[in-house]
């Protein structure tokens, strides 16, 4: 079936919350990072309302991959070079504290497994040398593997394991977070699309929309390019394969395996990258042609795919997110454009935007500051 395994699961409805007259600040989506910021006001006292099109989790945040990783798209050691070493190292001490936060809120729907950066080849493996040392240099824990298990021996060449990050079960995660937001007084709207700013009524609008911006901030839409991802889920393996999530190529590659020892297999974006530059939610005869092929190399013999579908994230020209206020928009704010990398870092933006509404500064924002590509 064409709909994400993540988002089938059932579960309990997200508690209701009378509709108050005004709010203090509206929030359009209701992904991770729309819920961190409107559990984060609500606790704090604020009128908070959620416009979400579809349903709480229904866009990236119940499509993905399930990975939580530290850190930002860009590898460590690209990000030193690019924010320099102090900014990076700020950014991946953020999203370690931001995978702990997670740990808290998140209850099964998180494991703290680590993670599986593998080298297909040896000019990815000098790549991969190349984090390692920076990681280790800056403190951070790492361990090289250079054996690794069937049915990865002989086909890549190194690991670099990353024993702070973990696997989620996104949609659960988000529903979970939507809840604690809703207990704490936020209104969640579901199926209520936005169609301009101009109808809300709050002090402060926050825009959660990652890659889905469709027209609300034209400065927005020329800067976040949605990018489609397509993703591919077998039926229970008889064995457990992989124990943590796993992903190369530069991440074009990626699986895991859930509790229940199903393959979640999801990328082979760059065997067509302009076709998936796109905002257009389905999948492809072709990436998806892919995917099954290699789910067949990697279990053996063709598991019966059993889920398939696509979903959309936003890519910014620096991989790295827009968070804070849109310059010459009083009262606006943005937390977008996590270049594919929005679990655990839309947890920890939508957390700063509440925190910087609630006038405490929070240093790490100038780390995504809106302007530096928003023109206006
Ligand atoms: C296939 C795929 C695999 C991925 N894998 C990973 C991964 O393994 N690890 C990782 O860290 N990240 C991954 N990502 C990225 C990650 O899922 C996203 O960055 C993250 O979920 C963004 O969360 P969000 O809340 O900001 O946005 P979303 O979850 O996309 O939520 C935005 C919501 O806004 C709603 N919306 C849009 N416009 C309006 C409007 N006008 N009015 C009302 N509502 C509106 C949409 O319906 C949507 O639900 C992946 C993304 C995809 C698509």
């Amino acid at each position: 079936m064409t709909s994400s395994y993540w988002l089938s699961e059932a579960h309990e409805p997200i508690p209701e919350v009378e509709p108050g007259e005004g709010v203090d600040v509206a929030i359009v989506g209701g992904g991770v990072t729309g819920c961190a910021c409107a559990h984060v006001l609500a606790e704090a006292g604020r009128r908070v309302r959620v416009y979400e099109a579809r349903e709480i989790a229904g866009g990236a945040s119940g499509r993905n991959g399930g990975f939580a990783l530290r850190g930002g798209a860009p590898a460590y050691d690209v990000a030193r070079e690019q924010l320099g070493p102090e900014r990076a190292r700020e950014l991946w001490r953020l999203t370690e504290r931001y995978l702990d936060r997670l740990e808290k809120l998140a209850g099964d729907a998180f494991r703290r497994t680590g993670s599986l950066r593998l080298a297909a080849d040896r000019d990815e493996r000098t790549e991969l040398d190349a984090e390692y040392e920076a990681l280790r240099e800056d403190g951070f824990a790492a361990e090289w593997h250079d054996e690794l298990p069937a049915p990865l021996t002989g086909r890549y060449d190194g690991a670099i394991f990353h024993p702070a990050d973990g696997s989620l079960q996104p949609a659960r995660w988000v529903r979970r977070l939507a809840g604690l937001a809703a207990e704490s007084g936020a209104e969640l709207r579901q199926g209520q699309r936005v169609a301009s700013l101009a109808e809300l009524e709050a002090d402060q609008i926050v825009i959660a929309t990652d890659g889905y911006t469709n027209g609300l901030l034209p400065g927005l839409d020329a800067v976040v390019q949605p990018t489609r991802g397509q993703v591919v889920v077998t039926e229970p393996l008889e064995r457990r394969l992989f124990r943590c999530p796993h992903y190369t190529r530069h991440g074009y590659d990626y699986w895991q395996q859930t509790p229940d020892n199903r393959l979640v297999v999801g990328g082979s974006r760059d065997r067509a990258l302009d076709i998936e530059n796109t905002a257009e939610e389905k999948t492809t005869s072709l990436i998806q042609g892919h995917l099954e092929r290699f789910v067949g190399e990697l279990t053996g013999n063709s598991a019966a795919i059993t889920h398939r579908w696509a979903g959309i994230f936003g890519t910014t020209p620096d991989r790295l997110p827009l968070v804070g206020p849109v310059p010459d928009h009083e009262g606006v704010w943005v937390s977008a454009g996590y270049s594919g990398h929005g679990n655990v870092m839309g947890l920890a933006c939508g957390e700063l935007v509440a925190q910087a509404i609630l006038g405490q500064e929070p240093p790490e924002l100038e780390l995504f500051e809106p302007a530096r590509l928003l023109a206006v």
